[in-house]
């Protein structure tokens, strides 16, 4: 899966999934900006650095407008285009309906919907003008199935696919691809908060009886990155072991 020549921006990819996006990505050649809220990502550009492939980390909450702007506008600054996003940063603040806080539900929705809009829109200028683009967006088998306590998750992560949709029809006649993946149980810090009780009931539901690891979801993502998977658009690829069919 070659992406030499190929400029990938991955939000959220200071740690977790997005660190092993930002890491697959550069493995087959891209030129990575590695986006996160804090200064987590400074290390995982060093980690690309160290591998004698190029890299930039910015840091911007990907909720801001004005700091999306400024990580596109970096981007090209630094490497002069932007052909892949990866709309990885996400947050969950879990709690039953009745007892959601406005905020909860707000910061959920701009982190994890929000921003997928904004990143979008932001570097299609840039893709539409060179007719080529590859925008993936993380969703989650949760936006697919429901879950308990996840109202404004499941809301988010059903909206990225509605959104994916919508977007690749918009530019499909661009030369650009939309597509959503929907991890099912990955092995992150997000899931190494569930109780060990929680984690043995979820492994009895999967069939292929483990959680994913980061390099699952990574290994989808970087197909659907490149020149393989031009004529794959608007579609939502479950990473998730089984546990949603
Ligand atoms: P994670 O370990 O919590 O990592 C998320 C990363 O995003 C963190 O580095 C976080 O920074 C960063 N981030 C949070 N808010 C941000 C913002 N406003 N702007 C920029 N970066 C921000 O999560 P993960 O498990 O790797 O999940 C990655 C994506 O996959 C998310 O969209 C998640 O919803 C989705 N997903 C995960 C699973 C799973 O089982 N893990 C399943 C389905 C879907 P901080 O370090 O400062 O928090």
């Amino acid at each position: 899966m070659k992406l030499s020549d190929r400029v990938a921006i991955v939000t959220g990819a200071g740690r977790g999934i997005g660190r092993a996006l930002a890491l697959k990505l550069a493995g087959a050649g891209a030129v990575v900006v590695v986006n996160d809220i804090n200064e987590d990502c400074q290390e995982v550009a060093h980690e690309i650095g160290a591998t004698g492939r190029q890299s930039l980390a910015v840091i911007a909450d990907v909720a801001s407008p004005t700091d999306v702007a400024g990580l596109v506008e970096k981007t090209t600054i630094a490497f002069g285009k932007v052909d892949i996003l990866i709309n990885n940063a996400g947050i969950a603040r879990d709690q039953l309906v009745m007892r959601m806080s406005d905020e909860d539900w707000d910061r959920v929705l701009a982190v994890d919907l929000k921003s997928v809009f904004l990143c979008t829109r932001a570097v299609l200028r840039y893709m539409i003008k060179q007719r080529w683009g590859r925008i993936i967006s993380i969703s989650s088998i949760v936006g697919l199935v429901g879950n308990p306590g996840q109202a404004n998750y499941a809301s988010a992560k059903a909206g990225i696919i509605g959104f994916t949709r919508a977007v690749a029809k918009e530019v499909a006649s661009r030369g650009i691809t939309v597509n959503a993946i929907a991890p099912g149980f990955i092995d992150t810090e997000m899931t190494q908060r569930l109780s060990e009780n929680q984690r043995q009931e979820l492994l009895s539901r999967i069939p292929l009886g483990r959680l994913g690891s980061p390099d699952d979801v990574a290994a989808a993502v970087a197909f659907l990155a490149s020149e393989d998977a031009g004529y794959i658009t608007g579609q939502v690829l479950t990473v998730d072991g089984g546990i949603a069919m």
